[in-house]
């Protein structure tokens, strides 16, 4: 059986190179897999595909002109091997549809990409103090990013010249090569150096940002950094990231929170802790000190008589404030209490006194009796967080 290349792509058979691209086009646009799903339709367009590949190859045309197929010949054993199995369904597909959907600006199709692209989002960190984080702050900070070229407002070209089109991929923005293979000839593509795949040049490029339509810039940018935040949050600033090629729209610009450590609150959440030294007299007579929050509060935490050492006051709502407002954390502070090392002679002849009044003594004793005191309330306290 012999095939009717010219009939079944609709063209004469002295059709130009074009003609029948323009005619392998129409068709492709009614039995692309994409557009129509049914079997006879990818089937049809496989066999239009491979129609379509002989007859833009000189030399397989010129088979068929005599009277023979090119398709019968292929080393894969010809149409139905090459092109039925899964070799045409992964990337070969993919890339004739690109090859031809794309210069048409046909619908759906990827083709020549714009030359104006949408600019990459841009992350920078900040450091921050815990009490910058607790009350938020606007932090002026230097960006590096790309910015739109102000000699050409983004055109890229110095004068008014709209850009040309591309003479090495003629505008397709992709160069075609036809590699033959074990499964038949495959159409493979690449983006055009020339153009970058975009299809077009600038012929009289910006002398500023060499037609790239954007320029490096270290600038200042405004940043308010709400409170609650956190190491490791993001702040978004829409649209202050980097302009993109051809002076396309910017991304936006994250501001990542590195919060630095605080000399007496440690973090946890929206929680804070701190750690009281009561010297040990305080302890056992009760007393108090004096605190100053996050916010620039002073606080007066009571220690009341008797303190033991591991025990803990929590104070609701003097942590940190949420983010996303409500409120704030907790703020837990944990008593240690500070044996001395070394007396002088009046403090120890003080103490001495103390112990011959007697009432209490050293005695071994099992765990239950001190998880009510002491060393285990504050492991107990630990493990629950507070
Ligand atoms: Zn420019
Ligand atoms: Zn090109």
């Amino acid at each position: 059986m012999s095939r009717d290349y010219y009939g079944t792509l609709g063209v004469d058979r002295g059709a130009s190179e074009s003609e029948i691209k323009r005619a392998y086009r129409k068709l492709a646009r009614e039995l692309h897999p994409d557009v129509n799903p049914s079997d006879e339709a990818r089937e049809r367009f496989t066999e239009i595909t491979a129609m379509y590949e002989v007859l833009t190859d000189p030399e397989k045309r010129r088979i068929v002109d005599m009277g023979g197929d090119p398709l019968d010949s292929s080393p894969g054993g010809g149409y139905g091997g090459g092109f039925g199995g899964g070799g045409f369904g992964g990337g070969g597909l993919g890339d004739v549809f690109e090859a031809f959907f794309g210069g048409g600006g046909g619908g759906g199709g990827r083709g020549p990409r714009s030359r104006v692209q949408p600019g990459s989002d841009a992350l920078i960190r900040v450091n921050l103090t815990l009490d910058e984080c607790a009350t938020g702050v606007t932090k002026e900070i230097q960006v590096d990013t790309a910015v739109l070229c102000e000699s050409c407002h983004g055109k890229g070209s110095a004068g008014d010249a709209p850009p040309a089109k591309c003479g090495m991929c003629q505008g397709q923005g992709e160069i075609q090569s036809v590699q033959r293979s074990l499964l038949g000839n495959i159409m493979t593509s690449r983006p055009c150096p020339t153009c970058s795949g975009t299809g077009e040049v600038i012929t009289d490029p910006c002398g500023s940002c060499t037609g790239q339509g954007r320029v490096r810039k270290r600038r200042t940018v405004s940043a308010k950094i709400p409170a609650g935040v956190g190491g490791g949050m993001r702040i978004r600033l829409a649209g202050q990231g980097e302009v993109g090629p051809g002076g396309g729209p910017a991304g936006d610009l994250y501001i990542e929170v590195n919060e630095r450590t605080h000399p007496v609150f440690v973090r946890d959440g929206e929680d804070l802790h701190c750690t009281v030294r009561v010297p040990v007299v305080d302890a056992i007579l009760g007393g108090s000190v004096e605190l100053e929050t996050v916010v620039g509060e002073n606080l007066e935490i009571e220690i009341p008589a008797g303190t033991q050492p591991g025990h803990t006051v929590t104070l609701t709502g003097r942590g940190m404030p949420r983010v996303r407002g409500g409120g704030a954390g907790d703020l837990t502070v944990h008593m240690e209490v500070v044996v001395p090392e070394k007396l002088d002679r009046k403090r120890r002849d003080l103490v001495e006194q103390l112990r011959t009044l007697g009432g209490a003594s050293t005695e071994v004793v099992n765990e239950d009796t001190a998880r009510r005191g002491g060393l285990f309330s504050r492991l107990r306290d630990a493990v629950a967080g507070h």
